[in-house]
């Protein structure tokens, strides 16, 4: 880790406490887009669609920002320079991996009551027993009332959890495969068990969950049909490691890198080219559908501001594309030592040793990847040192051990020049993932700087 002085360690903690508060604010794709937004008006952003029912014009400085179905946002700053010429582009994902009930979830089983679910995303399904869980989500009624619900994170609230057979019970368990110890099918969440008093009912502690339901949040057992509740690990986020370098928490992949990327492109002053800082949804299942990267959001935003800046053409809107540089800002994988075997030391990142670049993801040679240009790097590369930035080079671990990508490729497609730079993650998709706040900072600071840049 670099040495910093008393001004910079003070930043870089103010940051992490930001940080923070950011994750506990934000700990649903929805929550966080909502988060978003309203930082986005306290800094005199203003609602596209707002501007649109209006019929009103943009012109060169004005900042606004358009939602995607609650669940991605693009926030963007007017430059002077023309649309046409391009944008500086930064895009992370505000989906993390977790837990999702399913549609008609509940049961009673042995005198208790339980919540089916179905994983999103990738993860090692035995570490999501055995710890305390909370309930994200929305609800839209019958009636098409709708209610947000966020219970397991207050002191006062109860947490819900999925159980693990014992240890003196499991000779046969921990003998199976790591992908099979928990099925995904074993995942129902516990969620009560005291029982309505009445002996005809034939599933009486469903009857008494589905009261609680009911007369605590107004919610009938049809209603599931219609909600998006998520099951996400319990609690805030925290420092950690004993001198506090680190923060522990859930969904840091990939709201490190969206949190980092908003403050910067907040903090940036670039009054010549349009900056724009993109966060989607549905990354952790391969960026399909309406909210995830793979839908038009981007191409159709951008068709609306060329428009409202009396610019547009279907002409300007490709060239606007691409003409872009972007960052694809998501994490990669801390090197870690008590797993040393599955990386490649010359060429993975190391915590605390700042942002890292990943030329290339994908698996086995190069596959599925966006493997950024030569010249894009050196041009990043330049930039970074001349504001003495600390980053890294990386790939996602060792050839052939396995892989990932992120929405590079996707952008890419439009013939703009995408790289992956983000933050280097320990316990990546696991409940409680591990970043540095150096890391946090060095990667605010590449943002910063690839905000302020020209073509
Ligand atoms: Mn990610
Ligand atoms: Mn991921």
């Amino acid at each position: 880790m670099r040495q910093y002085n008393e001004t910079e360690k003070n930043r870089l903690e103010q940051m992490a406490s930001d940080y923070r508060s950011f994750l506990d604010a934000g700990k649903t794709e929805r929550e966080c887009a909502a988060n978003i937004c309203a930082i986005a008006r306290a800094h005199g952003f203003r609602d596209l669609d707002e501007i649109l029912e209006k019929g009103e014009s943009l012109k060169a400085g004005d900042k606004i920002y358009a939602v995607n179905m609650k669940k991605a946002v693009l926030l963007m700053q007017i430059g002077q320079e023309s649309l046409e010429k391009g944008m500086n582009l930064i895009g992370s994902h505000i989906d993390s991996p977790r837990l999702d009930i399913k549609q008609n979830p509940v049961y009673e089983n042995s005198g208790l009551a339980y919540l089916d679910t179905h994983y999103y995303g990738g993860i090692k399904k035995y570490q999501w027993v055995a710890s305390p869980m909370a309930l994200h989500g929305t609800v839209v009624r019958t009636d098409g009332t709708v209610l947000e619900l966020s219970i397991g994170e207050k002191d006062e609230d109860p947490v819900v959890g999925i159980t693990d057979l014992l240890v003196h019970l499991s000779g046969k368990q921990m003998d199976k495969k790591g992908s099979t110890v928990i099925e995904g099918e074993a995942l129902d969440l516990l969620v009560g068990s005291y029982a309505v008093d009445d002996k005809e009912e034939k599933e009486p502690v469903k009857a008494f969950l589905l009261k609680v339901l009911k007369e605590k949040y107004g919610m009938e057992e049809k209603d599931f049909v219609s909600a998006e509740l998520e099951v996400v690990p319990a609690g805030r986020a925290r420092d950690f490691g004993l001198d506090g370098s680190m923060i522990m928490a859930y969904g840091q992949d990939d709201r490190i890198c969206a949190f980092t990327s908003l403050m910067a492109f907040l903090d940036a002053e670039n009054s010549q080219r349009t900056n724009v800082c993109l966060f989607v949804d549905k990354e952790e299942i391969g960026s399909v559908g309406a909210t995830g990267m793979q839908s038009r959001f981007l191409e159709n935003t951008l068709a609306e501001v060329l428009n409202c800046l009396g610019q547009y053409s279907e002409l300007a809107l490709r060239r606007a594309l691409k003409n872009s540089t972007m960052l694809s800002a998501d994490v990669n994988a801390g090197y870690d030592p008590l797993y040393a075997d599955a990386f490649e030391k010359n060429n993975a990142a190391y915590v605390g040793k700042g942002a890292v670049i990943s030329k290339y993801t994908g698996s086995r040679g190069k596959s599925g990847s966006n493997d950024a240009s030569a010249e894009f790097l050196g041009s990043l590369r330049r930039a970074f040192d001349a504001d003495d930035i600390q980053y890294q080079t990386a790939e996602l671990g060792k050839i052939d051990v396995g892989g990932g990508g992120t929405i590079a490729y996707i952008t890419a497609a439009y013939g703009m020049d995408v790289v992956d730079l983000g933050v280097p993650i320990l316990n990546m998709h696991a409940p409680y993932e591990v970043s540095s706040k150096a890391d946090v900072y060095e990667t605010y600071r590449c943002y910063k700087t690839f905000f302020q840049m020209g073509k």
